[in-house]
């Protein structure tokens, strides 16, 4: 995500008050009925060129409407308390941080053998795994302050003919940070930055194997996508077209690429039913809050699994019931990988830890300065999420 002068900007006034007369412009009567009757008579002649030049598509639109309504009334399932406890009880911290965590905790500049060995990993693990998880590695070379660069996104669909689908995302490069001059051989390893949440989307889906095997057997019409981005950090400072290099080229293909293959009308963009993206996740204590109205009843359904799980005595080293998920906090706008998406229009569901950890974008990001109950927690409370989204 962007430099911290970049990270809370003021949120944007609404349009009415950007503009100083809103509302009071004047204009002589009869013009204003001549503009009147202009503006009927243009929407009248586009009305009709639509309706002469598309009925053939009617029903692919009658379908994209209908798919625009499943996702804005999808409703979470409820699990029961035996379920949750199952649930959780198939998260597992010592896996998640051996198994998965462990390879990803190296250097991993795109382009680099670094970036290839983490890549490796997540393949090796989603094809470990007895839910049918479709990998593939979406390359592109693309301009950087540093000459042209390999870029390379890791996707993973549970059931790429479903109609519609929910993102779960993170990026896996580190930033490339110069070595300090008091440890000139200590290269930044990004743990929170977003090797932890790499971790968790592994472990979430290796937790969840039995009951995604039986979503994608089921034909269930919402399935489950991974993204693990390339390329989210900037080589330099960060600006619009020195960041974001990987989910810039994934929201441009996805609105591209038709959905399902041959549609004239849909595309995978427009699938997504929502686009959940983790980062700078690992430290003790963090807050996360609601970042957009749209999708505030689902980050309301993080805040019931936390006090769920917390009454069931379900998560560890947690004081409070309500302390991770806050939604009377904003402290405004972070760029990072959803941004390509949400200027598409996808809702977006932005779980990062905010204000940033202390150590964010310096050599502190290591390991030792992580909370691994914190992170066991949270991988709980996803776990849960995911499971009602779904609907198992
Ligand atoms: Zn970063």
């Amino acid at each position: 995500m962007s430099k911290s002068s970049r990270r809370y900007k003021s949120a944007p006034a609404n349009s009415c008050s950007a503009l100083p007369v809103c509302g009071q412009v004047r204009m002589p009567r009869p013009r204003m009925l001549l503009c009147c009757l202009c503006g009927v008579l243009t929407v009248t002649l586009l009305l009709g060129i639509y309706l002469s030049n598309d009925t053939g598509d009617i029903n692919s639109r009658v379908h994209t409407a209908g798919m625009t309504r499943e996702k804005l009334s999808h409703k979470p399932s409820k699990s029961s308390t035996a379920q949750v406890q199952r649930l959780v009880s198939q998260v597992d911290r010592m896996r998640l941080w051996e198994t998965h965590l462990r390879p990803i905790l190296i250097q991993r500049l795109p382009g680099t053998p670094g970036s290839q060995a983490v890549r490796q990993h997540i393949s090796t693990q989603l094809s470990a795994l007895s839910a049918p998880w479709s990998v593939e590695i979406d390359s592109f070379p693309s301009p950087t302050p540093r000459g042209l660069v390999t870029f390379s996104n890791v996707l993973a669909v549970l059931d790429p003919q479903a109609p519609r689908r929910l993102l779960l995302a993170c990026h896996y490069d580190s930033k490339a940070l110069p070595p300090a001059p008091e440890s000139p051989q200590q290269v930044f390893l990004g743990v929170s930055d977003s090797a932890i949440p790499c971790a968790m989307i592994l472990e979430l889906v290796t937790a969840l194997d039995v009951q995604l095997k039986a979503l994608a057997q089921q034909k269930s019409p919402v399935t489950l996508q991974l993204v693990f981005f390339d390329g989210e950090e900037a080589f330099e400072e960060w600006t619009a077209t020195d960041s974001l290099y990987g989910s810039r080229h994934l929201a441009e293909h996805m609105s591209r690429t038709p959905h399902p293959p041959g549609s004239s009308q849909n595309t995978l963009l427009q699938a997504v039913d929502l686009f959940v993206l983790l980062d700078l996740i690992g430290a003790a204590d963090p807050l996360f809050v609601n970042h957009f109205d749209n999708t505030a009843r689902w980050f309301d359904r993080l805040i019931v699994a936390e006090k769920r799980l917390h009454k069931l005595g379900l998560l560890s080293s947690h004081p409070s019931e309500q302390s991770y998920f806050r939604k009377d906090i904003y402290l405004g706008p972070v760029q990072d990988d959803h941004i390509p998406f949400l200027q598409r229009g996808v809702p977006v569901l932005h779980f990062i830890a905010t204000p940033f950890p202390y150590f964010w974008h310096t050599m502190e990001d290591t390991e030792q300065n992580m909370h691994p109950p914190t992170v066991e927690n949270l991988t709980k409370i996803l776990a849960v999420f995911l499971a009602e989204y779904l609907g198992f």
